[in-house]
This record gives structure tokens, C-alpha cells and sequence, in this order.
């Protein structure tokens, strides 16, 4: 899962960043309305945490400027404590959900991991595919309940077909969502996690849909691939 953070207090700014990371996802950033609303505009995100109160541009006008351009990604916006006002306007303008400053990092968290899950059509906080189950709270991942040993970019990965299964995700969707926009995409990374991902799966559960890209399922009952 890829994410943006427009907020313009460095400090926080960062510390978004890298509780983000450390949850495991790939964050771009960017420090005033205008670099905010460009991102947004033109990379595929799948969840946004906008600061309303910004330079260049504010964030209510960034967001409304999104939803008429048709970008319906979640946003979750940091509000002033005192300013209720703002949070009407905030949602009118299409937000999902907002915490208010100062805010525990834990709730953010735990926000967006309800928006990322609700917008991918699940209201549970643990995902199940056939034997396979995604605790996204606890980032875990277990195989008929033993655990699955996985790296960051392997979780990553898995994690965003779970939230996705039973669809084709493309290549290129995959890249898109997987890395920041710093990262070096060579698509064969891809395909090197994919098929590592493989080796710990039952078989049949990744399967490859020829020019197109990659479908999480159930394992296959009568044993083909
Ligand atoms: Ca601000």
C-alpha cells in the first residue's frame, strides 16, 4: 500500500513518515498544499493524511480540487482540536475520517488501516483467504494459523493482493502501489517477490492471468495451476 502525507510542520511531517514506514508502507511526503495536491493528482495513492491548514494551497481546496477531478482515494485529514468547523468542512470537501492535533500515532494507524481495508470492500480487520489469513492490525499473515515468514517487501506485497483478491492486479499497479516515488522500479522485482511469495503459498493461490498480471485466489480444489 502506497500513501501521502501532506503536512507542512516538518517535525510532524516526519514522524508521520516513519510510523508509516515502519507499518509497512511505501510514503511519499509532501510539505505545502500545491506539491500535495500534485502528487495526488497524478500518483495512483491508496490512502492520503492532509494537513488542512497549509501553504500555497489549503487543504480543504486541495481535497475538493481531487474529488472534482474524479480522485477517490481515502483521505483522513488532521484537524485543529478546537475548530469543529473545520472538520464539517473537511468532510464536506470529501474526506473520510480526521483526527484531530495533537493526536496519538496509534489512532492514525489505526484509521487508515480502517479506510485502506473498507475501500478494498472489507470490514473486518483481518482479511481471509481460504487458508490464508491477514491480520492487518497486527501485520501478521498465517497459513491455516501457523505464521508465514515474511520480509517487508514480501508483507507488502501480500498484503495488498489479500486486500485485493480474486482480481487481477497488473504489473504496473502492483509497482505503483508498492513503492514510494523515490523507489527504482524495475518491474523484475515484481516478479522476483511474486515468486517468492509463491514458495510459501499453497499452490495455485497467485496465479498469473498472460498480459495482464496477477490473481490472488483461493487454492485451487482440483490441483492445476
Ligand atoms: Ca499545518
Amino acid at each position: 500500500m502506497r500513501l501521502l502525507v501532506v503536512e507542512d510542520e516538518p517535525d510532524l511531517n516526519r514522524q508521520l513518515v516513519e510510523a508509516l514506514v515502519d507499518a509497512g508502507y511505501a510514503v511519499d511526503k509532501a510539505l505545502d498544499g500545491e506539491e500535495g495536491h500534485f502528487l495526488g493528482d497524478t500518483e495512483p495513492y491508496d490512502a492520503v493524511v492532509l494537513d488542512l491548514g497549509l501553504p500555497r494551497m489549503d487543504g480543504i481546496s486541495v481535497l475538493e480540487q481531487w474529488r472534482r477531478n474524479h480522485r477517490d482515494m481515502p483521505v483522513l485529514i488532521l484537524t485543529a482540536r478546537d475548530r469543529w468547523s473545520d472538520k464539517v468542512a473537511g468532510m464536506d470537501a470529501g474526506a473520510d475520517d480526521y483526527v484531530a492535533k495533537p493526536f496519538h500515532m496509534e489512532e492514525v494507524l489505526a484509521r487508515l488501516r480502517a479506510l485502506l481495508r473498507r475501500s478494498a470492500g472489507h470490514a473486518s480487520s483481518e482479511i481471509e483467504v481460504g487458508p490464508l489469513r491477514l491480520d492487518t492490525k497486527a501485520s501478521r499473515v498465517t497459513l491455516d494459523g501457523g505464521a508465514v515468514k515474511l520480509t517487508s517487501h514480501e508483507f507488502r506485497l501480500l498484503s495488498y493482493l489479500v486486500h485485493h483478491c480474486g482480481r487481477v492486479v497488473s504489473r504496473t499497479e502492483l509497482i505503483e502501489h508498492l513503492y514510494d516515488q523515490d523507489f527504482d522500479r524495475d518491474s523484475n522485482t515484481v516478479e522476483v517477490f511474486i515468486g517468492r511469495l509463491r514458495k510459501k503459498l499453497p499452490q495455485g493461490m497467485i496465479k498469473t492471468v498472460r498480459g495482464l498480471g496477477y490473481c490472488l485466489t483461493e487454492p485451487d480444489g482440483d490441483g492445476s495451476k
